[in-house]
């Protein structure tokens, strides 16, 4: 099998599928990130239409679609993947993923898109998260190799752009989480309180949440949001407060202002009585 793209993600694809004692050729554009994989066992090509034409399957791992189909799209690359399976683990967004798979129909290369949800330091290993989708025959005919790389693969389904959906979907939580603690951090520091002080209550703030993906999900999808026990109202509140305590010590409230504006508008239509996640149809009507 062949890995194209040797940053610390695409190393650790290739370095997985080598534990797993597959025959691994590499390419990647600046030369030399291969030494450690090539003293493992792995084949350097010298440009990535060899690389493409050692493996039935070659997975494509750099930073973007740009990049990706900067090596790709090459016409030799692009002739040399004809008739085989080009498995792109590259994020990016759905409609990225839905454009290379009608680019790669029209060439007749196969195409799975794919999307990693854990660093790579879980490659190989239990604690790795795959997302896969594309054509169901396609993703059975190469699952078995996809499994070296360890963790929890799940297909998502033939919309090839479904693994890219979940995929941003997901670091939007993260991302937004990233930057509500960034920014709680800073006020916590302005108050005198360190990054280690609130280290434990931190995480037991985030551990409320996972429970609420669970039972909201039924009341997201069918469209009601009960505030039973903590309405809308009350969390603006809220809210305010630490926009208010923020400003006060000269810090940026940006993003709790952009919060607490969405939950105003929901007041605003009425809907004071709902839980907060009922800003969900002011950012998506149905
Ligand atoms: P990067 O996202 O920094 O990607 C580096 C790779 O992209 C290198 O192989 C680099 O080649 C290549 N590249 C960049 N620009 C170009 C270009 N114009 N033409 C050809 N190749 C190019 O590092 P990662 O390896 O960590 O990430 C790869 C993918 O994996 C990304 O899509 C990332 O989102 C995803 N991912 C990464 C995780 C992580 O923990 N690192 C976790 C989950 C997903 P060169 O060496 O020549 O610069």
């Amino acid at each position: 099998m062949t890995v194209l793209g040797l940053g610390p993600m695409g190393r650790a694809l290739a370095g997985a599928f080598l534990d797993a004692g597959l025959r691994v050729t590499v390419w990647n554009r600046t030369p030399g990130r291969d030494a450690e994989l090539i003293a493992r066992g792995a084949v350097s090509a010298p440009s990535p239409e060899e690389a493409v034409a050692a493996s039935g399957l070659t997975v494509l791992c750099v930073v973007n679609y740009d990049a990706g189909d900067a090596i790709v799209r090459r016409e030799a690359v692009t002739a040399a993947l004809k008739g085989r399976t080009l498995a792109n683990l590259t994020a990016d967004t759905p409609g990225r993923a839905r454009d290379a798979a009608a680019w790669a129909a029209e060439h007749g290369i196969g195409y799975l898109d794919g999307a990693i949800m854990t660093p790579t330091t879980t490659i190989g290993t239990p604690a790795a998260v795959f997302l896969h989708s594309g054509p169901e025959e396609l993703y059975q005919e190469h699952q078995a190799v996809l499994a070296a790389l360890g963790g929890s693969h799940t297909h998502l389904g033939a919309d090839i752009g479904r693994a890219a959906s979940y995929d941003l979907a997901l670091l939007d939580i993260f991302w937004t989480a990233m930057a509500g603690y960034a920014h709680a951090l800073a006020m916590a520091r302005a108050e005198g309180v360190t990054a280690r002080e609130l280290a434990p209550f931190a995480q037991g703030i985030a551990a409320i949440l996972p429970p609420i993906f669970e039972e909201s999900a039924r009341e997201v999808d069918e469209g009601t949001y009960s505030g039973e026990g903590n309405p809308i109202t009350s969390a603006a509140s809220s809210m305010a407060h630490i926009v208010h305590a923020s400003e006060e010590h000269g810090i940026d409230a940006s993003v709790m202002r952009a919060a607490e504006g969405l939950a105003r508008r929901a007041i605003g239509l009425g809907h004071g009585g709902d839980g907060f996640l009922r800003i969900t149809e002011l950012l998506s009507p149905r």
